[in-house]
């Protein structure tokens, strides 16, 4: 998780309803998240799912691999 820099922000909050909050940090990587000041621990727990999925599906593949 980035803090945005202050010519950075713009995007919206992506956990508040739509345009009612301005992101003030951005998510690591490619999903690309946002969330205002209030929603950082609900940016950082959705980083931390994403790093597990993404490890689980690593490992399904290799034991696929394994197995052929
Ligand atoms: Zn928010």
């Amino acid at each position: 998780m980035k803090k945005l820099k202050s010519n950075q922000i713009g995007p919206w909050c992506s956990f508040c309803s739509p345009k009612t909050a301005r992101a003030v940090y951005r998510e690591d990587g490619f999903a690309r998240r946002f969330c205002c000041e209030i929603h950082k621990d609900t940016l950082l727990m959705h980083e931390r799912d994403t790093i597990d999925q993404e490890r689980r599906v690593t490992e399904a593949d290799i034991q696929t691999w394994e197995a052929l």
